[in-house]
């Protein structure tokens, strides 16, 4: 059975999830681990539940989500996959790390581009990527079809979206693909966002002040 821990750290208060199955073989979603303490906390439950990391993924590569990139793939010794289009995203990371007050930003580098719709393995568990871009270019989520759960990134929150201001952002291509790609799924399906609380997708296309039926904006 799937099981998924998350982590809220650094001052962006940034969702890092740990998927792990039966075989204890794990995933580290979005590494945003960057004080000490914080990357105590998930070098402690790799450990304290034995789990076997074998790669880390980015939905997306803002500073929040890969500022413990450089930790996880160095600690375990495994690769980075993210779509080809966070490339430029995560090489800007390094310039403007400093002025975001993150010094010791450590640099990352992908050992495999993730394709749209792309299956990735680790145990017994398959997800599919999916691309939803519009917060940024290449963000992906990821979706077990079995226990119907998606790991949604910064693109769909409980009652809002993912800012479109940032590099690479564009408000109407992630409205569409909000409805396109998320909206399509079932209803019970939960997503676990990149900020915040837990929601599902029934719940945010009835209620979702930008893109569900009660839409204000
Ligand atoms: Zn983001
Ligand atoms: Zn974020």
């Amino acid at each position: 059975m799937l099981q998924i821990k998350s982590f809220t750290f650094n001052p962006f208060s940034e969702n890092t999830y740990v998927l792990h199955d039966d075989t204890s073989e794990a995933i580290i979603i979005d590494p945003g681990c960057y004080e000490r303490e914080e990357k105590a906390e998930l070098f402690d439950y790799i450990k304290t539940y034995k789990l076997i990391p074998i790669k880390v993924l980015n939905t997306h590569c803002h500073i929040d989500h890969v500022l413990g990139n450089a930790f996880a793939i160095n600690t375990y010794d495994i690769p980075l996959w993210f779509h080809k289009d966070e490339e430029p995203v995560l090489r800007a990371v390094t310039s403007y790390a400093s002025n975001y007050g993150f010094p010791s930003y450590q640099d990352s580098n992908a050992n495999h581009y993730i394709k749209e719709e792309e299956v990735i393995k680790f145990g017994n568990t398959r997800l599919k990527a999916i691309l939803v871009p519009g917060h940024a270019p290449g963000h992906l989520v990821f979706y077990h079809e079995e226990s119907k759960i998606c790991i949604g990134g910064d693109t769909l929150f409980q009652g809002s979206i993912g800012r479109i201001d940032l590099p690479g952002g564009d408000h109407e291509t992630l409205l569409t693909a909000i409805k396109e790609k998320l909206f399509t799924l079932p209803e019970d399906v939960v997503i676990y966002p990149g900020h915040g609380l837990t929601t599902t997708i029934g719940y945010e296309k009835l209620n979702n002040p930008f893109v569900g039926k009660k839409a204000r904006y």
